[in-house]
């Protein structure tokens, strides 16, 4: 007889008229009324129970990851299963700045130590000769160009491109600030591979244009949102919206103006607190995780009502961050590889160099990266979003700052109740 027992994933809502289950590690959501929701009690009230598969309730909590075999140690499994994504050797990803120079003088990057260039002819063959070689017997390849900003440089996106058409299941993306993104480059980049383009924007136009800046401080926000109505037809586009206390209150305005530009439906956005990882933020202006948790659920709920659907039910995510991946490359204009993206133009941080690859391996800052362990602290190895959150940003524990935990933690109940109410209305409305 197969013994069983509840995860310790299970994210769980008891209410009058039954209960509601999230299961962090499968992303699965149950939801039982009053006669299952027995059931589920009579069925659990020991720590271990037998699993019966010819029960319905039993096959739907199995499915769900909701109870698992009661022998299974969960947060050893995690530990396994993240060391077989990081260096399991089915996949290669790569981030590539052809070139560090940006069009925009955002003050929270443009900072001392970074090196702005852009990539010769050396560097460019030399990337194709990498990618090539490194991606041989991968069954999967991505490929993300990163800046500064690459859209300064979609001939050297192009040429790259052209280089590497041979691998088979290879995909793209691009991180752009979207000032260039017209709908003529749009086209041009689902041509050269590229599916999703994510976009930052800071707020509404008086605050994006202080922020994210041209150096004359021209309008760039219209410009973006223009850009975007056309190039929506073509590419999958999530906007960022980066917030601290000082415009938070304002990311609804975001959604006034893509609504008036007829973007809502057409674009993702998801919000992301400014942190500190590159000293970008001032402390008191940040907020602490549970404050940007409740300030998330806040925004899903205002929103909702506006037929937004901002509700974040994450699931397992094995490997963290390339950061901490063996085929995972961030290569700048140089030739020079990082781990971290916020890394990127900082000659100190390098971990190699597609010139010399026999010594970027087994080099201290390398080691360093691989070697990381996601239960960084104690607390992470009973956390009940430990299979979303994996112990947070690798670079932020390295460097020895605090705890930095995932919203998650704070607020996948509310998160979870939100759905349950968006489903119960909308159930509703069809009924009605
Ligand atoms: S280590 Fe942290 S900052 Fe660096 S890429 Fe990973 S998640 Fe981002
Ligand atoms: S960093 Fe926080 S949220 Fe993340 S796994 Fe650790 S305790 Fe959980």
């Amino acid at each position: 007889m197969r013994k069983m027992k509840l995860s310790n994933y299970n994210i769980i809502d008891w209410c009058e008229d039954g209960v509601t289950i999230y299961n962090t590690y499968s992303g699965g959501v149950l939801g039982l009324n009053a006669e299952y929701t027995e059931k589920f009690k009579k069925l659990t009230e020991n720590e271990e129970f037998e699993y019966d598969p010819e029960d319905d309730l039993s096959q739907g909590l199995l499915n769900g990851n909701m109870i698992i075999d009661s022998n299974i140690d969960e947060a050893e499994a995690i530990i396994v299963q993240n060391k077989l994504a990081r260096f399991g050797n089915e996949s290669a990803s790569y981030t590539i700045a052809p070139t560090l120079e940006c069009n925009f003088r955002c003050p929270y990057c443009y900072e001392n130590g970074k090196r702005y260039n852009t990539m010769d002819e050396r560097v460019l063959n030399e990337t194709i000769n990498f990618i090539n070689k490194t991606s041989e017997n991968k069954s999967k390849v991505s490929v993300v160009w990163y800046g500064g900003e690459p859209l300064l440089r979609l001939d050297l996106i192009e040429k790259i491109t052209n280089g590497i058409k041979n691998i088979k299941n290879y995909q793209a993306q691009i991180v752009t600030n979207g000032y260039y993104l017209t709908e003529e480059r749009a086209i041009k980049l689902k041509e050269l591979n590229v599916k999703y383009a994510q976009v930052t924007i800071d707020g509404p136009p008086e605050i994006h244009n202080k922020r994210r800046c041209l150096p004359n401080g021209e309008d760039t926000f219209f410009v973006i949102l223009k850009n975007l109505q056309k190039a929506a037809d073509h590419l999958f586009i999530n906007i960022r919206v980066n917030v601290d206390k000082t415009n938070m209150k304002l990311a609804d305005r975001v959604l006034d103006y893509l609504e008036e530009y007829g973007l809502s439906g057409k674009v993702g956005l998801y919000l992301a607190p400014v942190d500190q990882v590159n000293d970008s933020c001032t402390a008191p202006n940040c907020y602490k995780d549970e404050e940007f948790a409740v300030e998330q659920t806040k925004f899903a709920r205002r929103n909702l009502s506006r037929g937004f659907n901002f509700i974040d039910l994450p699931n397992f995510n094995p490997s963290i961050c390339g950061a901490v991946s063996a085929d995972c490359y961030i290569i700048d204009p140089l030739g020079d590889i990082y781990k971290c993206w916020d890394h990127i133009g900082y000659a100190e941080e390098k971990v190699g160099s597609i010139f010399d690859t026999e010594n970027t391996v087994l080099n201290a800052n390398y080691l360093k990266w691989l070697g990381y362990d996601p239960i960084f602290y104690k607390d992470c190895h009973d956390c009940k979003v430990l299979p979303i959150c994996m112990g947070g940003c690798p670079y932020k524990n390295l460097k020895g700052g605090k705890m930095s935990c995932d919203a998650s933690k704070f607020n996948a109940m509310e998160m979870m109740k939100l759905l349950a109410e968006a489903y119960n209305s909308e159930a509703a409305g069809a009924n009605a």
